[in-house]
């Protein structure tokens, strides 16, 4: 286990909370905000990391306390320790408003409830100490009601699930094109359609951004790569544009368990 510093100016921290996940739950990426002595965690995880997680950022906050939690989506990977997250910190967690009332399913004590809040399709901004942290709509990339963050201050574009990759071992992208096996069967699958992630595109390619943070993978650096990041994405046919022929009936004849 270790943490990342994506960013630091001295009064402005960006840290990746690198895997803390073991066995056969997927590799998932936790990621702090920290300005002055405040502080945001993105998608904390589940049961299992908790404990790790909180020790790593009570030690990063110091003397600071969390003040808000931001969940881009209903995933238990991002979700499933809300309830300790809540019970053992003063922060308010940010959630899509289609959410609100399926998160507490997770076991979510009802005097800690009303720190569950809805953020509304449109997104809004976070401010911390003075920056304001935009909660941007990514919606159906993959999650129906899906939301990633800019920080304007280290430039990072925090992603969520978009971006996401499994099975290589390094941290930081170092070619992208080299890297698309990586990230291509999860988008193919997950990312509802071409017509959403070209909507995304068009959002987001006027943002000034240095890094693309996705919650499970490698880190997208630098301008150039953060392009063709874009690129991809918009040109990518996924989801139900690959998936129409797979809706029929099943027959048992083709019961894959025999
Ligand atoms: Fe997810």
């Amino acid at each position: 286990m270790s943490s990342t510093v994506l960013f630091d100016d001295g009064n402005h921290k960006n840290i990746l909370l690198e895997d803390f996940g073991t066995g056969t739950a997927v590799q998932a990426n936790q990621h702090l905000i920290i300005h002055d002595d405040e502080g945001m965690i993105l998608d904390p995880g589940g049961h299992k990391i908790f404990n790790k997680v909180a020790a790593t950022i009570t030690d990063w906050l110091g003397g600071g306390k969390l003040r808000y939690i931001f969940l881009s989506h209903q995933d238990p990977d991002i979700v499933a320790a809300i309830n300790a997250w809540l019970m053992t910190t003063e922060a308010d967690a940010y959630v899509s408003v289609l959410w609100e009332r399926f998160i507490p399913h997770f076991g979510v004590d009802k005097f800690v409830v009303n720190r569950l809040k809805p953020i509304p399709d449109e997104g809004m901004i976070l401010e911390m100490n003075g920056v304001s942290l935009s909660l941007i709509p990514a919606h159906f990339l993959h999650s129906c009601g899906n939301f990633q963050v800019y920080d304007p201050v280290s430039k990072i574009l925090y992603s969520g699930d978009l971006g996401a990759s499994f099975g290589m071992d390094y941290i930081d992208v170092p070619d992208f094109y080299a890297h698309i096996q990586y990230i291509a069967g999860f988008h193919k699958r997950y990312i509802v359609s071409n017509e959403i992630m070209r909507a995304w595109a068009a959002m987001i390619r006027p943002l000034d951004i240095e890094i693309i943070a996705p919650q499970h993978g490698a880190l997208i650096k630098g301008r150039k790569m953060v392009t063709q990041f874009i690129d991809w994405c918009e040109n990518l046919e996924c989801g139900f544009n690959l998936m129409k022929g797979l809706y029929k009936l099943p027959e048992k004849s083709k019961n894959p368990i025999s």
